[in-house]
């Protein structure tokens, strides 16, 4: 059956009309948590745990409950050194290319890094920017490599963003709530709204969506 979906959550909500893709992070794993991605986000990079957080994402990958690696990526705007975010990224590209889970990124003001990241590992991941809140240019620089864009908080606070969304390919398309405090249905429907689209049209859409990038 059709669900909506949330790419990219903190919280689970358990409930059964969602498919939530809760955030873990290895040093604090929840294993009633029933689908999630698990990666280590550049914020909390830490070199004391950093071999058993990627042991522990070896692990989870193996599982099918494990639906994503991330979130994960590269943020220019903190002070852990991008040479050290670079490196660590690399090691959970590693282990994600053994498999055909998707990755879920956060990236901010690093977007030619990834790209490059991309096209020199030559990765066949699908791979998703959570929480896209930039212009037209960026997003279709990402596009035209093959990234998909989620959409959530910016579609809800940033006014400049919809012309963004209308603009992006429907089968390029997620939406997330990531922290915010409004549901993924209000996210839902901002979007439909935006698109000009029926809620089924726009449920059935984002599904689709899901169901070919995350292959079962
Ligand atoms: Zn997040």
């Amino acid at each position: 059956m059709t669900k909506f979906i949330n790419l990219h959550t903190h919280q689970f909500s358990n409930d059964s009309n969602v498919l939530e893709v809760v955030n873990q992070y290895p040093w604090e794993f929840d294993p009633n948590i029933p689908t999630y991605s698990i990666g280590i986000h550049p914020w909390y990079i830490d070199e004391n745990r950093l071999l058993s957080d990627l042991d522990c994402i070896e692990e989870k990958l193996k599982e099918t409950s494990c639906l994503a690696l991330g979130e994960c990526g590269l943020d220019k705007r903190i002070e852990i050194p991008l040479e050290t975010q670079i490196q660590v990224f690399h090691q959970q590209l590693d282990l994600v290319q053994n498999t055909e889970k998707p990755i879920i990124l956060h990236c901010v003001a690093a977007y030619q890094e990834i790209i490059s990241i991309k096209k020199d590992r030559n990765i066949q991941n699908p791979m998703i920017i959570h929480g896209f809140s930039k212009n037209e240019q960026v997003a279709q620089s990402l596009l035209s490599n093959g990234f998909y864009l989620s959409f959530g908080k910016y579609l809800m606070r940033n006014l400049d963003l919809e012309k963004v969304f209308t603009f992006a390919p429907e089968n390029k398309i997620l939406l997330e709530t990531d922290t915010i405090e409004e549901s993924i249905f209000d996210v839902y429907e901002k979007a439909a709204r935006m698109k000009g689209l029926p809620m089924d049209e726009m449920k059935n859409m984002i599904f689709q969506n899901f169901k070919s990038i995350f292959k079962p």
